[in-house]
């Protein structure tokens, strides 16, 4: 069975290499997890080092980390809907917020807690998802401001995700600008101006954020030590914290081209093959039903991922640098939608490793 190792140490060791370097630049992180998925382990092993807040875009992930014993606080990234304030209130302190009918609903559920839940207003600077129009904020602040039951503490926006837009100097300032003037409106300090994703760090690291932004919400980078935006390593982080490792099921040298009339493969489109000649190929025990084969490229350099069916991953092993045979294991290394997959894959093994005495009771419990 395909399994995915998790390296505890070294996400544990990226925790603390980014608070580091976003510290430098006066900016305090929240370690976000859903990209694991919201693994208790993983989450620890923030906390191990040194998140003091950690972030989930789904509240079952954040229910489940919480019942897993792990005391922090919790930032529910994805706006609440309205049928699930309740919850929201119980189990997150913090949440991303833009509609204020919702804020409203967060409001009385917090207050039949006898709680003051934190509010963080997002503002749309462009990327399309999530968050007010910025002509639209100050009205919106003035009412959220009004609402017993929760305490605005800061704004925030997302870039690079539905449009694509890449964080820059004109529009973190732009966010920057926007907290000042809700500042002056409140008559008080925003507690977090949070300036975006992994996608931010790039920009922080050239020294392009304006000091006003003082918060990001990390996942990636820290999962897979990479920066969103170019793919390229972070200065310090460790890559590879998390590897797919699959079993070599068939090897054997077949031409690159089917043999015969093409028609449609499992999945209904028409595949086109170049002529690569004969190829020695391994066939791994894992398809398009169990990972995100886009997802996933061999760790090792010179081998090649020719193609895929539900159960069947095709490798080009021709130069390979050792000698394969059936039951060799294959690694992987993942993108963010490629370790997504596997963390959601009933089919993929998970194997944490490099574990401390907390962690190990989390794994049994
Ligand atoms: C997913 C998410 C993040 C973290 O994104 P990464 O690319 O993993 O750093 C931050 N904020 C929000 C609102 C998100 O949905």
């Amino acid at each position: 069975m395909p399994y995915l190792t998790i390296d505890c140490e070294k996400i544990v060791h990226n925790t603390r290499t980014i608070i580091g370097l976003c510290a430098q630049h006066g900016i305090e992180v929240t370690g976000v997890t859903k990209a694991a998925c919201g693994m208790a382990l993983v989450a620890e092993a923030m906390c191990r080092g040194g998140m003091q807040t950690i972030g989930d875009s789904r509240l079952r992930n954040i229910e489940r980390i919480r019942s897993d014993g792990l005391e922090t606080d919790f930032m529910l990234l994805r706006s609440p809907t309205l049928s699930q304030v309740e919850a929201v209130v119980a189990a997150a302190n913090i949440s991303l917020n833009s509609e204020v009918s919702i804020i409203r609903a967060l409001a009385h559920a917090a207050k039949r807690r006898a709680v003051v839940h934190d509010i963080i207003l997002m503002v749309d600077l462009g990327d399309l998802r999530e968050g007010i129009w910025p002509d639209d904020l100050v009205t919106a602040v003035r009412e959220v401001e009004r609402i017993d039951g929760v305490r605005l503490v800061g704004l925030g926006t997302t870039l690079g995700c539905y449009g694509g837009v890449v964080p820059t100097i004109a529009n973190m300032t732009r966010l920057a600008s926007c907290a000042q003037e809700v500042e002056t409106v409140l008559r008080r300090r925003l507690r977090y101006v949070s300036g975006g994703n992994s996608g931010s760090l790039p920009l922080m690291l050239e020294g392009g954020m304006p000091k006003k932004i003082n918060h990001l919400r990390i996942g990636e980078a820290i999962l897979l030590g990479r920066d969103t935006v170019n793919f390229a390593p972070i200065p310090g982080c460790l890559q590879g914290s998390f590897k797919l490792h699959a079993e070599i099921i068939e090897l054997k040298a077949k031409p690159s081209q089917p043999i015969g009339r093409i028609g449609r493969d499992a999945f209904g489109r028409r595949p086109v093959f170049p002529d690569q000649g004969r190829m020695l190929r391994v066939i791994l025990d894992m398809g398009r039903a169990d990972i995100d084969v886009e997802g996933i490229v061999p760790e090792t350099p010179r081998l090649k991922v020719v193609g895929a069916s539900s159960d069947h991953l095709i490798v080009d092993v021709t130069h390979a640098p050792s000698r394969l045979q059936p039951g060799d294991t294959l690694a992987f290394d993942l993108n963010y939608a490629g370790l997504l997959r596997c963390m959601l894959s009933e089919y993929v093994e998970k194997r944490p490793q490099n574990m401390v005495a907390r962690q190990m009771s989390m794994v049994e419990s």
